[in-house]
């Protein structure tokens, strides 16, 4: 009896905790929306992809909403996390919110008449479902808890050093090249220096190789190799390059952008050209700007640490 009420005691504190949680998802969705509208309007990325080269840790979306409450945050952490490395949040600053997903372990077999909880065996730290322990265990999205992070600005305390890649890498660009070709070469592609037609460099999937052209000084050159390695690994099943270009162009630029920045790399030719977003499509502009955002982040998160594992 008394296990019965307790789960149910907590069951409902859950849900209560779940409405009020929603109710700032949506708030903050909307926040997104809003912004993507922003960005729209003024096809200007470039602020927001400076944010995201200093906030690897967070998801796309998380990003997104730091940005939006802060654009000058840098480095960001719950309350609890500043205390363990002798940091304080200072009186009356006030948090900023981010989403954690929800996850919930759920048996995963097909056609399993089992939806509810799984059981955990604490000998074996496994789960188990209750109609067959040898039933698949999978891991379910159950929805977003709003979390509150705090900026180091907003905090006093021990100094902490805060190592980024622009330290790490300092000049070593030819690292830095030698990187990305083993990227490239990891998913069967040669890198080619060679004239590549009117363009500074070009990815090919048919014939699995990056041609770059060997006469633009070096900065530039990585730069055009980060581009079309951001093609490799966003673009392999397009069929629409034609009718898409401009927003295909745009994804591989912010890749581009979001690693040289956070490599520190500038060239001669340090220009950037973000398509103009309102073009892109007519059906939903919006769906496809938040689509290529979070394919830019991804993509430009894969290529630093393939970077940061070398270097
Ligand atoms: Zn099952
Ligand atoms: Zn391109």
């Amino acid at each position: 009896m008394i296990l019965y009420y307790t789960t149910r005691q907590t069951k409902e504190k859950k849900m209560d905790t779940k409405v009020k949680a929603s109710d700032r998802v949506e708030e903050l969705t909307s926040l997104i929306d809003e912004k993507i509208d922003e960005l729209i309007e003024n096809n200007d990325w470039s602020n927001y992809l400076r944010f995201i080269t200093t906030q690897r840790n967070y998801s796309w979306f998380n990003s997104l909403l730091i940005f939006l409450q802060d654009q000058e945050a840098t480095f960001v952490r719950g309350y609890k996390q500043w205390e363990k490395i002798g940091r304080q949040v200072k009186k009356g600053e006030k948090a900023i919110d981010i989403l954690a997903p929800q996850i919930a372990r759920r048996c995963a077999e097909k056609g399993c008449s089992h939806k509810g909880r799984v059981i955990f065996n604490r000998a074996t730290k496994n789960f188990y479902c209750p109609v067959d322990e040898g039933h698949r265990i999978g891991q379910f999205l159950t929805g977003f808890r709003d979390v509150k992070v705090f900026d180091i600005a907003q905090t006093v305390g021990e100094p902490i050093k805060m190592l980024d890649l622009k330290d790490k890498c300092g000049n070593a660009t030819q690292e830095i090249w030698d990187a990305l070709v083993s990227l490239a070469e990891s998913h069967d592609f040669k890198v080619i220096l060679a004239g590549a037609g009117s363009a500074e460099g070009y990815c090919s999937h048919e014939r699995k190789e990056i041609v770059i052209d060997p006469s633009n000084d070096f900065g530039y050159r990585v730069k055009v190799l980060a581009h079309e390695i951001g093609h490799l690994l966003m673009h392999k099943d397009i069929t629409d390059y034609q009718q898409q270009r401009g927003r295909y162009e745009t994804e591989a630029e912010g890749v581009a952008w979001v690693v040289c920045e956070a490599l520190g790399i500038h060239s001669e030719d340090d220009n950037y050209s973000f398509g103009y977003i309102s073009i892109w499509g007519k059906d939903d502009v919006k769906k496809l700007v938040k689509e290529s955002l979070k394919r830019i982040e991804k993509t430009s998160k894969e290529i630093l640490d393939a970077i940061e594992d070398v270097v």
